[in-house]
C-alpha cells in the first residue's frame, strides 16, 4: 500500500470494460480513480510537450514510454493525498512498468484482470466509436491496440500471478456490467480489508501481554 492505502490496479484489453467497472468500485469504495489513458488524453489536450510526443503513438495504439505514465500517475497519487484509496485503470501495461511502479511506488493490494475475447471488445469499441471522439476508436487502430495488449500486456498478468497467490483476481468482462461487479464486489472487499488488527490478533491469544509492554509498538496499526 502506498502510504497505507490500499491500491487495486484494473486491467485487461481495450474496451474491456475496465472504465464501466471503475466508475462502479468509486461508487462502492470511494477511492480515486486515475485512468493512464484519461492522464495521456488530458496532456494531448492541453498540447503539452509531453502530450505532443504521446499523441501519435496513441493513434498508433502503441504504448508511451514507461516513464511517462509512471511520472504522471505518481504525481496523481501525490496530488490525491487525502484519497482513500488508488484505483489504477490501464496501468501497467508493460512489465517494465510493473517492475518501476513495484520499487518507486508499492505493490498492488489487489489486481482485476477482466476477461473479454477480442470480437467482444472489437464490437464495443466501434459503437463507443461513435460517440466517443478518441482517435484511436477506429478499426485500424483497434488492431494495433490488440496486439500492443498481447505482445506487451498479457505478460504483466502473469507476472502478478507469479508474485502471489491470489493477488490477480480474473473475472470475465462479458456479462452485463452489473453482474460483473457484483461477482467482483466481496473480492475486493476482503483484498482491501486488513485481516486482523494486533491488538484483535494479540487479544485473541494467550501471549497477550497487557497495554504495558514495551515490546509493542504501534499497538492499533494493521498488520
Ligand atoms: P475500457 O475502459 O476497458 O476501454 P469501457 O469501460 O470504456 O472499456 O467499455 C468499452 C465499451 O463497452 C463502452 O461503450 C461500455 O459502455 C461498454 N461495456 C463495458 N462493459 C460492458 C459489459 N459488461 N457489457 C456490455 N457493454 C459493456
Ligand atoms: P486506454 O484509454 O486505456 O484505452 O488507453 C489509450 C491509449 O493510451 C493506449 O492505447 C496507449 O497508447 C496509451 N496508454 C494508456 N495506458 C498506458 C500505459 N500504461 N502505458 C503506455 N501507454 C498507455
Amino acid at each position: 500500500m502506498a502510504n497505507n492505502k490500499p491500491i487495486i490496479f484494473v486491467l485487461g484489453g481495450p474496451g474491456c470494460g475496465k472504465g464501466t467497472q471503475c466508475e462502479r468500485i468509486v461508487r462502492d469504495f470511494g477511492f480515486l480513480h486515475l485512468s493512464a489513458g484519461d492522464l495521456l488524453r488530458d496532456e494531448v489536450k492541453r498540447k503539452s510537450e509531453l502530450g505532443k510526443k504521446c499523441e501519435q503513438l496513441m493513434k498508433d495504439g502503441k504504448l508511451v514510454p514507461a516513464e511517462v505514465t509512471l511520472s504522471l500517475l505518481s504525481k496523481a497519487m501525490k496530488d490525491a493525498n487525502n484519497a482513500k484509496g488508488y484505483l489504477i485503470d490501464g496501468f501497467p501495461r508493460a512489465l517494465e512498468q510493473a517492475q518501476a511502479f513495484d520499487k518507486t511506488v508499492g505493490r498492488p493490494n489487489l489486481v482485476i484482470f477482466l476477461e473479454c475475447p477480442q470480437d467482444v471488445m472489437e464490437k464495443r469499441l466501434l459503437k463507443r466509436g461513435e460517440t466517443s471522439g478518441r482517435s484511436d476508436d477506429n478499426l485500424e487502430t483497434i488492431m494495433k491496440r490488440f496486439e500492443t495488449f498481447q505482445k506487451e500486456s498479457l505478460p504483466v498478468i502473469a507476472f502478478y500471478r507469479k508474485l502471489k497467490a491470489g493477488l490477480v483476481l480474473q473475472q470475465s468482462s462479458v456479462p452485463p456490467p452489473d453482474m460483473v461487479y457484483k461477482e467482483m464486489e466481496l473480492i475486493i472487499r476482503k483484498a482491501i480489508t486488513p485481516v486482523i488488527s494486533t491488538r484483535d490478533a494479540y487479544s485473541q491469544c494467550s501471549l497477550w501481554p497487557g497495554p504495558d509492554c514495551p515490546n509493542i509498538l504501534n499497538m492499533d496499526n494493521p498488520i
